[in-house]
């Protein structure tokens, strides 16, 4: 795909009578030919097994981590409440943290981090090749994440120089999966946020619809009552940021940094207008847009119009 902006939602559809699978919601934002593709995918790898005439399907899924700080991984370990109702969903073969074996025969693949070397190029034509399903998990995947803050340099020696002085190591620009495989799922966040990736996960295996919001993080925080950062002088990327993490970051008093990257329609011109009003200043905002990556395009286009090297 990756997620298309243009958004449409599809009816339910119905497999041979029996099997009910509704990912059209999965994501709102994933065009129809993609679902269409991805839907075919998840039908032909169900097993029609069935319990009291009700069809109980389980996917095998395997982990994968690249260049990462594995706490996307460790988010789904991290809610005992909910583990293992998520395990009865899916038949794990691979998750590194949490089991000692490692299978090779799966149908959806999560990955994890982003790519900073050519091993992890060749790693995921292997998974992509595998894997009928590929998932990028949390804004390393998808994005970059924080490792894409080397980038900035634009001189990766000195780079290499600075983090690693003499150790030979083998390092290149960071890049999000998509750069290298075709990714058919997204899910954001830094770390990503636990529950929706139960309602992604149970609405592949179940056809339970998942709405995601099409609108910015500034309306979840608005709908939990909090005091807006602005007003108490702190920045925020809550405007144009895409929710599904429920204003995590501002219900503990700590401004957006725009982990999910951009909400569909995103107007980053009146951020900046917003940013300026405030009294923020134009590196602050674009150390913040910086950070996670997702917003890579506005971040070149502010600064190309400046004539800065990005
Ligand atoms: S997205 Fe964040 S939490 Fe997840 S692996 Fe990358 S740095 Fe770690
Ligand atoms: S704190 Fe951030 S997310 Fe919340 S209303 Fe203000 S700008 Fe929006």
């Amino acid at each position: 795909m990756p997620l298309s902006k243009n958004s449409q939602s599809l009816p339910a559809v119905f497999g041979s009578g029996v099997l009910r699978i509704t990912i059209c919601s999965l994501l709102l934002m994933i065009d129809i030919e993609s679902y269409t593709l991805l839907l075919n995918q998840v039908l032909e790898m169900t097993e029609q097994k069935a319990f009291l005439g009700v069809p109980l399907t389980r996917p095998k899924v395997a982990f994968f981590e690249l260049s990462s700080c594995e706490g996307c991984q460790l988010q789904l370990l991290n809610n005992e409440a909910t583990l293992l109702d998520f395990l009865s969903l899916v038949e794990i073969v691979r998750f590194r943290e949490g089991m000692k074996e490692a299978g090779d025969d799966y149908e959806i693949a999560f990955v994890e981090g982003s790519i900073t070397r050519m091993d992890e190029e060749e790693l995921l034509r292997v998974i992509r090749s595998q894997a009928r399903i590929v998932v990028a998990l949390g804004s390393c995947a998808c994005f970059g994440g924080v490792n894409q803050l080397k980038n900035r340099f634009n001189d990766l020696e000195w780079v290499k120089k600075e983090v690693y002085g003499s150790f030979p190591i083998e390092t290149q620009e960071v890049k999000p999966i998509s750069a290298v495989i075709k990714v058919d799922l997204e899910i954001y966040g830094c770390p990503i946020k636990k529950e929706e990736v139960e309602r992604i996960v149970t609405a592949l295996v179940l056809g339970e619809q998942v709405h995601h919001p099409q609108y910015p993080v500034c309306m979840e925080c608005k709908a939990r009552e909090n005091i807006c950062l602005f007003d108490l002088g702190e920045p925020c990327l809550g405007p144009v940021t895409r929710a599904g993490c429920a204003a995590w970051c501002p219900s503990n008093r700590l401004g957006c940094w725009g982990c999910r990257g951009p909400a569909p329609e995103a107007n980053l011109a009146q951020l900046q207008i917003i940013m300026e009003e405030r009294g923020v200043s134009r590196e602050r905002m674009i150390d913040r847009l910086e950070c996670f990556g997702g917003f890579a395009g506005f971040v070149a286009e502010v600064k190309g119009k400046k004539g800065e090297s990005i």
